[in-house]
């Protein structure tokens, strides 16, 4: 049975640019389950992969700093803009910082699919387990066994297993002896308990708000959903959530004293669309009235949406989630992103325990890491 230099796992955005970055290509194979390569790519960003962002740092990424820092630092924050750029990429800035292709994630896709030329590609082919046998990593999938020198990792996370996610990198991981830090669906919307339920009465609504969370505070826009709460505030939010409350400030850029004495009713004073200012009235038993007629009572118990105090039931769950977080513990991975317990076993990409914010970081993340260790083969 042939031996390669290079199997990898998974042909998505760290495997695919681990192999656009290797100095010899032709031996090197990319085993993917589905039927095509870069499934996540294509529909990333709405079809426009957001693929990188112009301000990176250790506090966009939920991982060990002492882990990502070296290799933010290395690369700088224009490395991947820089890199497609070059290539010939047209990108447009969305929010003054997320970098998007100008005109479809193909574009990216397809000088991806450039470089990689020389490799060979293995496609619906599952892989189903590795082992090592002296210095000889064998892996078993759907269609027979493969066989190489070096072993990569970059089968990401759980999230949407219908563009091809499976539980693989964590199993190998673990069959190596990999300590695995819990996984969680993120990036994703909250379900609600049955006292923050009115919340979905306003579906299709946005308003931006503040979210205090684990030491963070975020700022953007929720969308009340019939599920329950989501939009980029959000799911940044659920990066960082484990349990407990969230902290919501509903009236972030709005002080109440400048309404006390206005004679119109409160419901068209608040800065919300009338209908989600009567839901929040309802809840907070206060009745809608011309602002100077307002108790004492009253304006203190519409201070509390400065301080709404939100405890989700849960989130909407892999299917929804942007990303995975947790993964394999970065502690033992060289800064080179080789295993420091098995040698010539290397983990790229989402499947490690670094989980980026909305805004392109999990592609950077996904792109720089390949990179690195692309350039240490
Ligand atoms: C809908 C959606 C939109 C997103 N938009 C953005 C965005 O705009 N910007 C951003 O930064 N991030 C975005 N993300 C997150 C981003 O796609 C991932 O973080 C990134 O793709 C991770 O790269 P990866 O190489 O680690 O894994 P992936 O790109 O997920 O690649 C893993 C590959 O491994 C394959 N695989 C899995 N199991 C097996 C197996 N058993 N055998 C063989 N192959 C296997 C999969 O089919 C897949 O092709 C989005 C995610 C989703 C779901």
């Amino acid at each position: 049975m042939k031996i390669y230099e290079n199997i990898v796992i998974g042909g998505g955005a760290s495997g695919l640019m681990f192999t656009a970055n290797l100095k010899n290509k032709e031996d090197t194979i990319i085993l993917e389950h589905n039927n095509k390569l870069g499934a996540k790519i294509r529909v990333s960003g709405g079809g426009r992969c957001n693929f990188t962002n112009k301000n990176i740092s250790t506090s966009n990424y939920l991982a060990s700093s002492s882990f990502l820092k070296g290799l933010l630092r290395e690369f700088g924050s224009q490395f991947i803009f820089e890199y497609f750029t070059n290539l010939g990429l047209k990108s447009t800035l969305k929010d003054g910082t997320q970098y998007f292709c100008k005109s479809s994630s193909k574009e990216l896709l397809d000088l991806l699919l450039y470089q990689i030329k020389g490799a060979k590609i293995a496609l619906n082919c599952k892989v189903l387990d590795a082992k090592k046998d002296g210095n000889i990593f064998e892996v078993s999938t759907t269609r027979g066994k493969y066989k190489a020198k070096k072993l990569i990792i970059t089968s990401g996370g759980l999230s949407f297993t219908n563009l091809g996610a499976t539980a693989i990198g964590y199993e190998i991981a673990k069959s190596f002896g990999h300590k695995i830090i819990a996984t969680k669906p993120a990036l994703v919307g909250f379900t609600l308990q049955p006292q923050d339920s009115f919340l979905k009465t306003l579906s299709g609504v946005s308003i931006n708000v503040k979210i205090k969370v684990d030491k963070k505070e975020l700022e953007g826009s929720m969308l009340f959903a019939h599920k329950g709460i989501s939009g980029p505030v959000v799911l940044n939010a659920s990066l960082f959530w484990n349990r407990g409350h969230l902290e919501i400030n509903f009236l972030p850029k709005f002080d109440l004293k400048s309404i006390k004495n206005s004679n119109k009713n409160i419901s068209n004073l608040l800065p919300f669309p009338k209908r989600v200012a009567l839901a929040f009235l309802e809840k907070l038993e206060i009745r809608d009235k011309k602002a100077t007629l307002l108790s004492k009572e009253d304006w203190s118990k519409l201070e509390e949406l400065k301080y709404y105090k939100l405890a989700p039931a849960g989130t909407f769950g892999y299917s929804k989630a942007e990303v995975t977080k947790g993964g394999i513990a970065t502690n033992e991975i060289k800064n080179n992103f080789e295993s420091k317990l098995v040698d010539n076993l290397y983990f790229l990409g989402e499947v490690l325990d670094v989980t980026g914010m909305l805004g392109g970081y999990n592609f950077n993340f996904a792109f720089l890491s390949a990179i690195k260790c692309a350039r240490n083969n």
